[in-house]
């Protein structure tokens, strides 16, 4: 494909045949760089699976690539929108306001999309300086922070859904079967989306499957808390995770359409892969924990995909709720502990 920096490129549009097309939507700023839009044409109009990021050129992207789809952003009839996350829920109320369309998510994420709306930036900022704090973050990361004058973050407005994504149903998309696979674990509602009909290449297995950040080619997806202020329940992201992949491993979709890079067959053996990947993560932790660590000090010692020194300030942050999702999946399975008495909380192996 040829680029030019004086010219808009081309829209990307993929055709995957059988009444689904992608549009590459960028995501500013973020080395993922787009979110895969896809455009599931239905017997009221086209429906679309995420939006993608919330700014003009996004939208420009998306415009346009419906448009070369021949369609318009006005003919939308639904969006389902796999999780909150900006860059798959971002556009979902401008492209509303444009259409019309419905917007349907997981109840689990329309709270969170509730609490985020609802929320002050300082009520934020306030949780997040104590739970670093509490995960013996030092207080050199922790002072930009609590010096941060709170201002608007993106994404802090999401488009509150008008429809519940119900696990285990059909969606009501006249014409398509697409059923939601509730798969909890990067997000608390996040869903994948079951197209129950035959691949139109008559590639071997059950259908195709939209999953989101949920299964991707070549990268895993964050898994961290679900970071939730007013709720002190003890959850197992990484176990609601894993227990996930295992259910999309079983439902063997002739081939995956993810929401960021690119399409494939065979989601039993990438699940495979995810699991000895995470199965082998927690084994190394283990070991570190022959001593007692903080979630902060675990993940210092955690293998990340550059020295610990050259990760930046808002990515450590990342990490370290990464660090801690393993920490609950160790404790929940009994094979680490927290340090009786410690402050902040250490934790070791079981022996
Ligand atoms: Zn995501
Ligand atoms: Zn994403």
């Amino acid at each position: 494909m040829q680029s030019s920096q004086d010219r808009e490129p081309a829209p990307a549009v993929h055709d995957h045949g059988g009444g689904v097309r992608s549009l590459r939507v960028p995501i500013p700023d973020n080395p993922l760089g787009h979110t895969l839009v896809y455009v599931v044409d239905t017997d009221r109009g086209p429906v679309l699976i995420d939006t993608g990021w919330d700014d003009p050129a996004s939208w420009d992207t998306l415009a346009s690539g419906l448009t070369a789809c021949g369609t318009s952003v006005t003919e939308i009839h639904g969006v389902v929108v796999t999780h909150h996350h900006p860059d798959h829920h971002g556009l979902s109320g401008r492209v509303r306001e444009a259409s019309g369309a419905w917007i349907a998510m997981h109840a689990a994420d329309t709270a969170v999309v509730r609490r985020t709306r609802g929320a002050r930036p300082e009520r934020w900022f306030s949780y997040m300086t104590a739970k670093l704090a509490a995960a013996g973050a030092p207080e050199e990361h922790i002072a930009p922070l609590r010096a941060a004058r709170p201002r608007a973050l993106p994404g802090l407005s999401p488009a509150l859904p008008d429809r519940d994504i119900a696990p285990g149903e059909l969606l009501d998309l006249p014409g398509r079967r697409l059923r939601a696979i509730w798969t909890p674990g990067h997000t608390p509602g996040h869903v994948c989306l079951h197209l129950e009909e035959a691949h139109p290449a008559q590639l071997p297995g059950h259908g195709r499957l939209f999953s989101g950040d949920h299964l991707l080619p070549e990268i895993t997806p964050h898994i961290g808390l679900y970071e939730d202020p007013d709720d002190t329940t003890v959850t197992d992201p990484l176990g609601d995770y894993l227990d996930s992949l295992e259910r999309v491993g079983r439902l063997a979709p002739a081939e995956v359409l993810p929401a960021h890079q690119h399409a494939f067959p065979d989601a039993a053996a990438r699940v495979r892969e995810l699991l000895a990947h995470h199965e082998a993560r927690l084994t190394d932790l283990l070991a570190l924990l022959a001593e007692p660590l903080t979630p902060w000090q675990l993940a210092e010692r955690m293998e990340w995909n550059r020295p610990w020194a050259d990760i930046p300030h808002g990515s450590r942050t990342i990490a370290v709720s990464e660090a801690e999702s393993h920490l609950r999946r160790l404790v929940k399975a009994g094979r680490a502990e927290a340090v009786p008495g410690s402050d902040p909380v250490t934790y070791t192996a079981v022996q």
